[in-house]
């Protein structure tokens, strides 16, 4: 039963420095961003970037399917305006782009928000249609939808969230989602017994299907069950506890897939790492 534990290391300097970083923690999976998350426009990748960041990737001994890119967080493809979903368009279409020059198989992307402008289906609908965009100009890069807290007027708070965007999609072989534990807990979903942890998963694949299941973030969280808050928090440390990533990583179900850690402290990465695997009996 192989699991791939790793975390969303630092691309600083380069994105060909991202798997050295993870190689550090002893990370056997990784997540990036391919350009800086919190700017519209990014140079484009060099040659020679691209030669070494596929060079790193080799000798740290990680596979390319293992790792999880993550888009930029002021892309909005569900945008009430249309110039604004638009320019958010743009942007995930030349991630999605950074991505197949790279080899990267997935990206990973929050849905996006209806700003209290639009209904939720109407939000989802823009949602929807930006991602049938992409699949048509762009060619392997699957798109891996996550979950979220539903802080604000953030879509993805509901498995059925995610679900819809899978039902509306041209090419469902290029769809994918991402479970965020934080995330899912915050939304109203338990996983800290072994009972609630069943329930939610047995929820999951009755509304999504775990064929889907792309990749995890691994995350304890600082705010409460169902406050809809997004605060991540160090593993055993938050309001979820060791036992829930005890069954995760014991779960068959979430074999050969990235499970990245996301949580605050980056220096106890390599502890965190090492406590997960020794959760596998
Ligand atoms: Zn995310
Ligand atoms: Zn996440």
């Amino acid at each position: 039963m192989a699991k791939y534990v790793g975390a969303h290391v630092s691309a600083a300097g380069g994105v060909e420095n991202a798997p050295k970083n993870a190689q550090a923690i002893g990370a056997r999976a990784f997540a990036l961003f391919t350009k800086n998350q919190r700017q519209w426009r990014a140079k484009p990748l060099s040659n020679e970037q691209i030669d070494r960041f596929r060079e790193n990737v080799q000798s740290a001994g990680i596979e390319m399917k293992h790792i999880l890119p993550h888009d930029s967080y002021l892309i909005n493809l569900g945008h009430p305006q249309d110039q604004q979903r638009q320019k958010s368009l743009e942007a995930f279409l030349d991630e999605v782009w950074r991505c197949e020059q790279l080899g990267l198989d997935k990206l990973n992307f929050h849905p996006g928000s209806h700003l209290r402008k639009i209904s939720e289906e109407e939000c989802l609908d823009r949602i929807a249609d930006a991602m049938n965009e992409t699949l048509k100009q762009s060619s392997s890069v699957t798109l891996v939808i996550e979950n979220t807290a539903g802080q604000g007027s953030n879509l993805g708070y509901k498995f059925e969230h995610l679900r819809y965007l899978i039902d509306r999609s041209i090419d469902r072989s290029r769809v994918g989602v991402c479970l965020d534990t934080a995330h899912m807990f915050a939304a109203g979903y338990d996983i800290r017994t072994r009972e609630a942890y069943e329930a939610t998963m047995e929820e999951f694949e009755r509304v999504v299907g775990f064929e889907y299941l792309q990749g995890m973030h691994l995350n304890d969280s600082k705010a409460a069950f169902g406050s809809r808050v997004d605060r991540h928090h160090s593993l055993g440390q938050g309001e979820i506890g060791l036992e829930a990533f005890g069954y995760i990583m014991n779960d068959e179900r979430l074999c050969d897939i990235p499970l990245i850690l996301e949580t605050i402290d980056d220096t106890i990465w390599d502890k965190e790492i090492e406590l997960l695997y020794s959760f596998m009996e």
